[in-house]
């Protein structure tokens, strides 16, 4: 061991890309350079002014103080209420922790619930820190490859379940690809798991951002389901609060109670008083959402069409999250490498940077996230388009 060394535990562990990526398109345009940034999973909407009110007026009023480690019970209580107003899913307060986003929650579930040696199944395209997560806490990520088409392979993961699968984990509508699982391949699922131990995690956090086919929560689909699946949602994307932190869980109270000790042990709890704006933003109804919904699906239209107009790609029309994820190995193979190949020649030539597929778990892919303003957009796949062009 040496002076520097860090812990066995992160041998194995990779940075998020995700955050790196973006964080270097950043510094790019602060450098000067014209990049177009279309890594981003964030929207460029303002926090909803009540909200930010609501904040602004618990910090005047003193609420500057330590909470209890899962959230005041008001805003328990808030959480519990939309869940039961959203999804009609009944959950008491103390069912329900709030975390440091959902990438927090998340966290603490893996750390909370799966023992080294145990193995959770990631099916692919998975948002990119399941498996390090997975690994952190000494379990083995196993990916179930879908095989292009964004579904569940229901065969596969009938073949991959044995006695150590602790859990599985779901992402729909989904990151990278902005997929969705039909309802009766989730409800083939929960048929599977039952008589199990195995746990479902479901990363709902995309839940209010839905173009086309309606969104089925799982712990929705039948009482057993509703008993070992942890929900996770959150306020970053559906309310443009990504820099606040906020996201919560709901389920199994003991669980709940596991993932609250990790969070007494660390960060203690979220700020105090953005759990008051949580609660406002909470309020929200669907009909305050609609217009930045609606935006959003012009936004997924224009990516959609301008994509279209490059040949040699394929493309799954992404029915939510704000992701496009075409598969461009006619490019690739030009380049005679893979989507990193891809994606560092569309930022030196293009000035335009995406995310390598490779990440998520499928090389011949990049992600563009359309979360960005149109005028934004158009010049990000106009360049897209000349450069592949000229390969
Ligand atoms: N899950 C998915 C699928 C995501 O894309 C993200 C990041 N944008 C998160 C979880 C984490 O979100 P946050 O921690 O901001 O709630
Ligand atoms: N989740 C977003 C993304 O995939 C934000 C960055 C991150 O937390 O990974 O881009």
């Amino acid at each position: 061991m040496k002076l520097f060394d860090l812990s066995q535990r992160m041998e194995n562990v990779q940075s998020s890309p995700t955050v790196r990526l973006n964080a270097l398109a950043q510094e790019l345009i602060k450098a000067g350079k014209d990049v177009v940034n279309l890594t981003a999973g964030e929207t460029d909407f303002d926090t909803p002014e009540a909200v930010v009110e609501a904040t602004v007026t618990a910090m005047k009023a003193g609420k500057t103080r330590y909470t209890a480690p899962h959230g005041t019970p008001e805003l328990r209580a808030a959480v519990a209420a939309w869940f039961a107003r959203e999804f009609q899913l009944t959950y008491k307060p103390s069912q329900v922790t709030v975390t440091a986003g959902v990438k927090q929650g998340l966290f603490h579930l893996i750390l909370a619930t799966v023992s080294p040696g145990n193995e959770v199944l990631i099916p692919a395209p998975y948002w990119v820190s399941y498996p390090e997560m997975v690994r952190i806490a000494g379990g083995t990520p196993v990916v179930v490859d879908g095989g292009g088409e964004f579904h569940l392979d229901l065969k596969k993961i009938r073949k991959l379940l044995n006695s150590k699968t602790r859990m599985v984990i779901l992402n729909s509508p989904n990151n990278p690809s902005g997929g969705m699982y039909a309802r009766e391949e989730l409800e083939g699922l929960a048929k599977l798991l039952e008589g199990t131990d195995v746990l479902v995690a479901s990363d709902e956090i995309y839940s209010s951002l839905v173009y086309d086919g309606s969104f089925v929560p799982f712990a929705s689909l039948s009482a057993d389901a509703y008993q070992r699946t942890i929900t996770f949602n959150g306020l970053s994307k559906s309310h443009a609060m990504t820099g606040w932190r906020v996201g919560f869980a709901a389920g199994a109270a003991p669980v709940i109670e596991g993932m609250g000790i990790l969070q007494a042990q660390s960060a203690t709890h979220i700020t105090s008083f953005v759990q008051s704006g949580a609660i406002e933003a909470l309020k929200e109804s669907r009909a305050d959402f609609a217009p930045r919904l609606q935006d959003m699906r012009e936004r997924r239209d224009l990516s959609v069409s301008m994509l279209r107009e490059i040949p040699h790609l394929e493309l799954e029309v992404p029915k939510g999250a704000f992701y496009v994820f075409p598969q461009l190995k006619f490019y690739m193979d030009k380049l005679g490498g893979g989507s990193e190949a891809l994606a560092e020649y569309l930022l030196t030539d293009a000035e335009v940077a995406v995310v390598p597929g490779k990440h998520f778990g499928d090389d011949s892919r990049i992600r563009i996230s359309f979360s960005k303003d149109r005028k934004s957009l158009e010049k990000g796949f106009r360049r897209i388009q000349a450069a592949l062009a000229k390969l």
